[in-house]
């Protein structure tokens, strides 16, 4: 079948000329390629797997959606071929279960006319199953850093036969503090004679020094510049002054069901996650979950599948439980906060417009949070246009407890660029204290423990 040539998300003209055959990858991963319905390989694809194929190191510079499990995947098939003994020979990390899941799926779907054994180990779940299955045998074990440790340490998987080892979304796993867990591992992972590949979105320099104890004379392919987000996204940003005029807007962009398909809206907290997960319950549709990290394993893994499915409308997540997860045809991001891990907002937004996909992005912005938006265009380096507001969108008038919280924030983000500055709230704070009454307040006792617990906040409150 002919093939139209694509522009890619870096603007790039693709070959027509390049397929998977080109890489003469073997039958198994060629029929699984085509029973997956992946018909050209993405623009990281066609730059990797040459290079892994001829056995060099690797790092790759690409955010999720680009295909990037695809290109370690393959080689990385290739090489370990079918099953052979009962120890692993390849070993592929990742920052969160729901990527060690999704990429153990991967390799599963690809590797479907072999008898290869994969074998995910993650965390939060009983260690039990997963020790008999590494004992049963398994050739590629996917893994979060701490679980597999934690097998290592009782010796119930042994690393002496791994030959190729893959780092998968470097930057996530530096940022949630795993450094230490990966030196611990690269310390009792053999070196010889292994191949190794380290993809990430970004390259902070903890990453870049990570490449330098990991990797031996790696190639280096890059995709898009470090966090840009794909050019099939559509991004807008609605202006928002308060949390009841953002649940209008959610409200007025969920009714129409046709356009928001499939919608994944992102929060800060899982605290406000569960607060939009119950108004849209009971308010637009039902048929919504939300996944963070307080919800156990098994309704994070159904709400996630229904999600994937189709089955489920609307997914509420925050960044940790989303990081990496593999939700494809996704009409809809809507950041209901601004992230203020500026590199949060690549991620999420890459859950849609995946694979050359079309999507959009919605990002509701508060005054506070414009100050977050400007640095997210600056990393982006893209401008994100503001959108009109539904013409239904009822404009709510900000609370004054809310409003004092927005000054509050914009003097501590100001102090924070310019610790000089005196910000209109905390002037107003540093006034001479009344004449105090001699009268006690009713409630001085729960004022007092209030101040004692919100001391810890970052955004402190004053009474
Ligand atoms: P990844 O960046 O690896 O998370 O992949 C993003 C999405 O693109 C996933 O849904 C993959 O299944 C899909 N994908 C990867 N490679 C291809 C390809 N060559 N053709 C079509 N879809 C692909």
């Amino acid at each position: 079948m002919a093939q139209k040539p694509y522009l890619c998300s870096h603007l790039q003209l693709i070959s027509p000329m390049t397929t998977f055959q080109d890489f003469k990858l073997n039958r198994q991963l060629l029929d699984a390629l085509a029973e997956k319905g992946y018909q050209t390989p993405t623009p990281i694809q066609i730059k990797a797997i040459p290079l892994l194929l001829a056995g060099h190191d690797l790092i790759g510079v690409a955010q999720t959606g680009t295909g990037k499990t695809a290109a370690y995947l393959l080689p990385l098939l290739m090489k370990v071929k079918y099953a052979q003994g009962s120890l692993p020979r390849a070993l592929i990390l990742a920052p969160t279960r729901e990527l060690v899941m999704q990429i153990a799926e991967n390799a599963q779907e690809l590797s479907r006319y072999t008898d290869l054994r994969i074998v995910p180990l993650y965390g939060g779940v009983g260690m039990k199953a997963q020790r008999e299955a590494v004992a049963a045998g398994v050739d590629i074990a996917v893994a979060t850093t701490g679980r597999l440790l934690d097998l290592y340490k009782e010796n119930a998987i042994s690393f002496k036969l791994i030959q190729t080892m893959v780092i998968d979304e470097a930057d996530r796993m530096m940022d949630m503090g795993f450094l230490p867990q990966i030196r611990s591992l690269l310390e009792v992972v053999p070196s010889k004679k292994r191949q190794n590949a380290l993809f990430s979105a970004t390259m902070p320099e903890k990453v870049t020094a990570l490449t330098q104890e990991f990797l031996e004379f790696p190639e280096r392919v890059e995709i898009t510049p470090p966090a840009t987000t794909a050019q099939t996204i559509k991004q807008g940003i609605y202006e928002t002054p308060n949390f009841k005029t953002k649940i209008n807007l959610l409200d007025a962009l969920l009714q129409d069901k046709e356009q928001f398909k499939k919608v994944i809206i992102f929060t800060k907290t899982k605290e406000s996650a569960n607060n939009i997960l119950k108004f849209i319950h009971r308010k637009i549709d039902p048929n919504v979950k939300v996944i963070h990290s307080n919800k156990d394993q098994n309704a994070r893994t159904n709400a996630f599948e229904e999600f994937q499915k189709g089955d489920l409308r609307i997914l509420v997540a925050t960044d940790v439980a989303a990081r990496g997860i593999d939700i494809s045809e996704v009409s809809h991001v809507i950041n209901f906060e601004v992230p203020i891990q500026y590199e949060d907002y690549v991620h999420r937004i890459g859950r849609t417009g995946r694979a050359e996909k079309e999507g959009e992005a919605l990002t509701f912005v508060h005054p506070v949070e414009q100050y977050h938006v400007r640095k997210i265009e600056k990393l982006i380096k893209k401008n994100i246009p503001t959108l009109p507001l539904p013409e239904q969108v009822v404009i709510e008038p900000t609370p004054y407890e809310e409003q004092q919280e927005i000054l509050r924030q914009l003097d501590y983000i100001k102090q924070r660029e310019d610790p000089t500055y005196q910000g209109a709230f905390h002037r107003k704070k540093r006034r001479p204290a009344p004449v105090a009454k001699k009268t006690k307040p009713k409630n001085a006792k729960s004022i007092k423990n209030k101040g004692a617990k919100d001391t810890k906040s970052k955004f402190r409150k004053t009474n």
